[in-house]
This record gives C-alpha cells, sequence and structure tokens, in this order.
C-alpha cells in the first residue's frame, strides 16, 4: 500500500482520460449523516476537479428497510448542500413516465436476466443455508465475514425449495489499483466463497446489484468508504462472469468513526444532517466540517463550488 497522505497528488495521471463517470449511491435507510457528506465530498470534488460525471443512484434493493420519505429528505439536503449530480434521471433505468431518480427497485427486470444469464452458463445453484447454519459450520467472531463454506454447491437443492441463490466463484485472485491505496489483490472465494446474489426473502443482494447497476450506468470509478474495500474483487469477479470489459478504477476513503472507532451509522442515531441544519449549521460549515474530519482540509467553510480544490490543488 502506498503511504495515504500523498495519494492526492497522484490522482490526474491515475484517472482514466476524457469524460469518466462515477456514482454518489445513498441508501434510503435513514437521514444523511456526516459520514455520507464525506463520501459526497469525495464523489462531486474528484468529479469537479478532474472532469467527472456525477450519477445519483438510490440504492433501495432492501425494501423492507427503505422507505420514501427518506429518499425525499436526501435528495432535499443534497440541494441544500449545493451538491447536484448531472445525471439524475437515467433513461435506461427508468420505469415510470415522469422524472424520478435512478432506483434498484425499478430494476428487478435488469436483475433477473443477468441471474439467468449466469444461470444459462451452469454457474447458479439454489441455497437453503441460513446464516445461522453457516455460522455453525464456520464460526467466525462478531463483525468478521463468514465464509460460505460450499454447502449447497453439489447438493443439487430444488430451485422451488429456496429463493436463494449463490453464484460459483472460481478460486482466482483479483488484482487492482486504488486510488489512494495502490495495487491491492483479493481472492474472494477464500474471503466470501460462493457469492449470494438473491437472499431467502427474494431480495437482491447489495453485492449483485451494484454490480449490474455499475454496467447499466457505465461507471468508471467508484468512489466509497473502505468499508467496502473487501467487497472490491467479488464485485470484480462477478463484473467479468457478467461480461463487463470497461476498466473500472476504486477509491476508497477513510471512514469516519467514533472516539471509540466505532463506524458513524444511522443505526446508532447519529447526528443527521437535518438535525444539525436545524440547529443554525449552514452548508458551508457542515461542509468543512466533513472536509476536515476526513482530513483533506482544515478550513473553517467551504462552499460547494470549491469542492474541487480539496483535490486539484494537490
Ligand atoms: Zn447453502
Amino acid at each position: 500500500m502506498r503511504s495515504s497522505d500523498d495519494w492526492r497528488s497522484t490522482l490526474p495521471q491515475q484517472l482514466p482520460g476524457g469524460a469518466w463517470r462515477t456514482r454518489f449511491a445513498p441508501a434510503p435507510t435513514g437521514y444523511l449523516h456526516l459520514g455520507h457528506l464525506v463520501n459526497a465530498l469525495h464523489v462531486w470534488g474528484m468529479a469537479r476537479a478532474f472532469g467527472g460525471t456525477v450519477v445519483l443512484r438510490i440504492e433501495d434493493h432492501d425494501r423492507t428497510r427503505c422507505r420514501p420519505e427518506y429518499e425525499q429528505a436526501l435528495l432535499d439536503d443534497l440541494d441544500w448542500l449545493g451538491l447536484a449530480p448531472d445525471v439524475y434521471d437515467v433513461p435506461s433505468f427508468r420505469r415510470d413516465v415522469g422524472t424520478h431518480p435512478a432506483r434498484q427497485s425499478d430494476q428487478h427486470g435488469r436483475y433477473e436476466r443477468a441471474l439467468q444469464s449466469l444461470e444459462s452458463r451452469g454457474l447458479v445453484y439454489a441455497c437453503r443455508c441460513t446464516r445461522r447454519d453457516i455460522a455453525q459450520v464456520v464460526p467466525h467472531a462478531p463483525g468478521e465475514e463468514p465464509r460460505y463454506p460450499g454447502t449447497c454447491r453439489e447438493a443439487q437443492v430444488p430451485p422451488t425449495d429456496s429463493f436463494a441463490r449463490r453464484v460459483r466463484l472460481a478460486d482466482a485472485r483479483f488484482g487492482f489499483d486504488d486510488l489512494r491505496l495502490g495495487a491491492l489483490e483479493q481472492t474472494p472465494q477464500l474471503q466470501c466463497g460462493d457469492l449470494l446474489v438473491r437472499d431467502r426473502h427474494a431480495q437482491w443482494t447489495y453485492q449483485f446489484a451494484v454490480v449490474v447497476d455499475d454496467m447499466a450506468h457505465d461507471i468508471d470509478v467508484v468512489i466509497r468508504g473502505e468499508d467496502l474495500l473487501a467487497s472490491t474483487g467479488r464485485q470484480l469477479q462477478l463484473g467479468s462472469l457478467l461480461g463487463r470489459t470497461r476498466p473500472l478504477r476504486f477509491l476508497h476513503h477513510t471512514l469516519l468513526v467514533h472516539p471509540d472507532g466505532s463506524k458513524l451509522s444511522k443505526a446508532t442515531h447519529d447526528t443527521s444532517l437535518r438535525e444539525m441544519r436545524a440547529g443554525g449549521a449552514t452548508a458551508a460549515r457542515l461542509l468543512a466540517e466533513a472536509a476536515r474530519r476526513a482530513g483533506l482540509s482544515d478550513v473553517e467553510t467551504l462552499e460547494s463550488r470549491d469542492i474541487a480544490s480539496l483535490f486539484a490543488r494537490h
């Protein structure tokens, strides 16, 4: 890994030449907080500094946790912050007539077709294991990722027994260049085993939906937090199985953490942007706060039109 303090100085040479696309892809499961704002600063800042285009995608694949009022709230928050997506309503993603952001919940047909293309090549099998079943076979510490041991791989589970589907992953290494962390390599089969693409409740998984979406949206650069670093190899492997040929680059930025090291999240009731806004904070003040906490700048206020300077000046 390269030292993380000089990563911004090498960015222009590593980014795709000409126009390129990235995305801001929040899940509407709660209000946006400072952690999301750190991600937004990287997404819009990099795009504004180096000629990228920002696609907005609502990652509402998990219908049990997403709510329309959170989607509306995040659109309002982005507007208030002055962070406007360049691509809001992706035509190829549209289901209804009218303008609304690209949503995963509209893409069932696309995911189904992607699954069928894998099935037709014998790469998919039904799985009836619960999380508890897997934990019993593969004990793991809390927070540690359990590797699927392949219980159903050769078991010929009838497809009608379970909605859950897994994709066979060959035991292959996937290398990639992270714009901040340098050259990395992962072996998804050793990390997670055969990948779950649809769960027992017929929900598409994050890993599957995001790979299909990034292909449909012609995404060139994925900018996200370090908590998703471990997912990169499996997403590249899945993309390659789905026929992705367009190169994909990654930037995994640091995450905001509490003083005890735990991650900011909606679940732990971290202060939302709208609460801070209601408390009198200005957009420029919140952008500066996010930039400071991400180690990008120590300015007191930061206007949204100036966020390119966080990346281009170095
Ligand atoms: Zn299984």
